[in-house]
């Protein structure tokens, strides 16, 4: 059992009645502006992962706090059962017009662990309504994260999340993530892309067809992967295989999805439209917790025709919550924030992948827009990791905070093992901030090389 931090030397504060993880705790948030946050005492530190990749409108936006106050002096709580809702019936229509043709239909929840287990069990619904009562394993892929729920944590490829609660969830099959930039197989790319894919296939025909319900995946990986974008082929491949094998394909969007990566949904880059969608963090910005699954109206109907979905949470839909993602959704268009997005993670990547000469264990640079990640390695030739007992991931981000910059880190990557930090701003981000951030993450790697002997 961990024992729990000792508060930091000089905090005075009392014992704290929260609880989450066995970490020091951090100073105090007072007030968070745009990209920035002010602690108590003063301290101003850059929003550099957007909370957990969330706030992609950045803190304090005026269009959706004015909205949001509107809202509540209207009402803020409308249960379902017994009232209509106009802003979460706005908000739906607003979401199916930027979804791909023929996914209409939401289901409005509260997080991204909600979105991906309203995935799962419509999937499964939909499998008992049209006859096919024999499909209920889910392949994932390792390492990925879908929720800390047991549902969404059976599909999770992480063992460090889920093995404390075996047997209480039913593991589901898992096949790699591509990883094909770590492949040394003298294959090109394309032809990679394909062989990951064809991993699904295999993975399908071992399970027994019949035995399969869905594949979900992130379209541009999250934190488990550090921002991971599989080769072009993979994408197209994979469709393909979940309709040969009439298996359902649900994108987890819940990172990737709501712009942050330059189009509204990640799987939009290559052209794809999944069967099932996860959305959450980007939708309500961090203003509201809000998630949405949306799914086409053949998926829907067979489920409300058999008597309808057994699922659903109190707060889901509720028009304070629908009201704010209105909001969110107007400033992202009212400022082209998908476009700057583009623009500035263009910008952004590119001054990451110059810091590579000067810092030699930076093995690779990825991710699209604004979800960018950087991987060490202790040698880039082999991309062979740095040691664990390093803990690398962890002091970079000790360092940037020192150093007034927030980044976002894990250590995963194929076979889940590598240090990797992402670096996600607010879809506002400027070229003068992206400055700002480069600053104090060149000085922050300086800090990291002479800390580790790199
Ligand atoms: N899916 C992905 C890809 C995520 O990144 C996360 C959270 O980080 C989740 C699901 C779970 O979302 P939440 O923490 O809102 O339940």
């Amino acid at each position: 059992m961990a024992t729990p931090a000792a508060p930091a030397a000089g905090d005075n504060r009392p014992p704290s009645h929260l609880f989450y993880q066995a970490r020091l705790r951090r100073p105090l948030a007072s007030r968070a502006e745009g990209i920035y946050i002010w602690d108590e005492t003063g301290r101003r530190v850059i929003d550099g992962s957007s909370g957990a990749m969330v706030v992609n409108i950045g803190h304090g936006n005026p269009r959706v706090l004015e909205a949001m106050k509107r809202q509540m002096e209207a009402a803020t709580f409308i249960y379902r059962l017994h009232f209509e809702n106009e802003p979460a019936e706005r908000l739906a229509a607003a979401l199916a017009d930027r979804c791909p043709a023929g996914l209409d239909r939401v289901f409005f929840v509260s997080g991204g662990s909600e979105a991906v287990e309203s995935c799962l069990k419509l999937a499964r619904q939909y499998a008992v309504a049209t006859g096919q009562g024999s499909r209920f394993k889910v392949i994932s892929r390792f390492p990925s994260y879908h929720g800390s729920t047991l549902g969404a944590l059976s599909v999770t490829g992480h063992a460090a999340f889920s093995a404390p609660f075996a047997p209480m969830m039913h593991e589901m099959p898992k096949i790699p993530a591509p990883t094909a930039y770590l492949d040394r197989d003298g294959l090109d790319m394309a032809a990679r892309g394909r062989r990951y894919a064809d991993m699904l296939e295999d993975e399908i025909r071992r399970q027994g067809p019949e035995t399969v319900l869905a594949f979900i995946m992130e379209p541009i990986g999250g934190a488990s992967t550090g921002a991971l974008v599989a080769p072009d082929t993979y994408y197209p491949r994979i469709r393909e295989i979940c309709d040969r094998y009439g298996v359902l394909l649900i994108h987890d969007e819940v990172m990737s999805g709501a712009g942050r990566t330059g189009r509204y949904l990640g799987g939009d880059h290559w052209g794809i439209t999944p069967d099932l969608v996860a959305l959450s963090k980007g939708l309500g910005a961090g203003y509201v917790p809000l998630g949405a699954m949306i799914a086409s109206e053949k998926l829907v109907r067979p489920v409300l025709d058999a008597g309808g979905f057994q699922h659903g949470f109190t707060y889901a839909g509720n028009p304070l919550a629908s009201a704010a993602g209105l909001a969110v959704l107007d400033e992202i268009d009212a400022h082209d924030l998908m476009g700057n997005a583009a623009r500035m993670g263009a910008l952004l990547k590119a001054r990451l992948e110059a810091l590579k000469p000067r810092f030699p264990f930076i093995g690779d640079v990825r991710g699209k827009g604004l979800l960018l990640a950087v991987e060490f390695v202790s040698d880039p030739e082999t991309m062979a990791t740095l040691p664990r007992e390093l803990n690398a991931h962890a002091r970079v981000v000790d360092l940037a905070f020192e150093r007034g910059l927030i980044i976002y880190s894990r250590r995963t990557r194929g076979g889940i093992d590598g240090d990797h930090f992402l670096v996600c701003p607010p879809m506002i981000v400027t070229a003068g901030e992206i400055d700002e951030i480069m600053a104090i993450l060149d000085d922050t790697l300086l800090a990291l090389a002479r800390e580790l002997n790199l």
